[in-house]
């Protein structure tokens, strides 16, 4: 039997030498082993003289394998940590990026400043990372979320349910098509990449879903149709914040600028690149 730093060294080394998963190789595999054997990261560090059996070996090869054929870590282990909330997902959801943390920080501070805001509707919500990270920060408000997806309807509610103790209102429409009612603040991490970038990684197998992820020739096709139907379904003054690329955040500002918004800027995530555009109704 091998021990546990053995064999965790040897699938570092094995993901180092992969195309796929050359970024953080030790600590993609030093997260799959403490899954496979069901411990914290701390923990198994502190087991590294321990024997590992054949069978959880042979599980970690197996996900070592997987995560070489370009599945992301979370799809494995069907887990991602955001805003500092485990989250359910799987290869029907976007795995939340640490990008749109900022987001949901951003409106945190907005309705920390604005005390009377109460009904927050998450449009395209995947996970239901950004609503229920927002539900789980203020725990007052009231939050839609809403997809497309029926599966992604399916893990919001999951989702909701395990991380709140209660299940978020959670519709499965065509952006508004089947919402009421008006709102304080709509957040969005609607899809926003060109179909270019969507089909180049489409070619290389990209396991994370396309519908959320395609949107159009310039990436804006979502955040267009959202800019103009956003009005009807928002109170006077309320709050839009729309994550995108950095390079679409002055035109979706413009986008702002030229409709029913006022008061826009753009804010940037932590690594200071432009992220989320931000707009009141008028
Ligand atoms: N941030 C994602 C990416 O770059 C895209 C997310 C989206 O389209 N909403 O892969």
């Amino acid at each position: 039997m091998k021990t546990i730093r053995e064999v965790l060294t040897a699938g570092a080394s094995l993901l180092r030498n992969s195309q796929a998963a050359n970024e953080t190789p030790f600590l993609d595999a030093m997260i799959l082993l403490a899954y496979v054997l069901n411990i914290s990261k701390e923990m198994l560090l502190a087991s590294y003289p321990d024997k590992i059996d054949q069978k959880n070996e042979d599980t970690f090869n197996n996900l070592l394998k997987k995560r070489r054929a370009n599945s992301p870590v979370a799809y494995l282990i069907n887990s991602k940590e955001f805003y500092g909330l485990n989250f359910y997902v799987d290869k029907n959801v976007l795995v939340p990026r640490p990008d749109s943390e900022t987001l949901v920080e951003e409106a945190v501070s907005i309705i920390n400043n604005f005390p009377t805001t109460k009904n927050i509707l998450d449009l395209c919500t995947g996970s239901g990372a950004l609503g229920i990270a927002l539900k789980h920060s203020l725990p007052k408000l009231t939050v839609t979320c809403s997809d497309l997806s029926a599966k992604a309807v399916d893990i919001c509610k999951k989702n909701s349910l395990s991380i709140l103790g209660e299940e978020l209102i959670t519709i499965k429409t065509d952006l508004f098509n089947d919402i009421e009612g008006k709102f304080d603040m709509i957040i969005t991490n609607p899809p926003y990449l060109t179909d270019e970038e969507t089909d180049m990684m489409m070619e290389k197998d990209w396991p994370e879903p396309g519908m959320a992820l395609r949107a159009g020739m310039d990436g804006l096709d979502f955040i267009r149709k959202i800019i103009n139907q956003a009005p009807d379904y928002m109170e006077k003054n309320a709050y839009i914040l729309i994550e995108s690329s950095i390079d679409q955040t002055e035109e979706i500002k413009q986008l702002l600028d030229s409709g029913r918004f006022y008061n826009t800027r753009i804010v940037k995530d932590l690594s200071g690149r432009n992220r989320v555009t931000i707009g009141q109704s008028v």
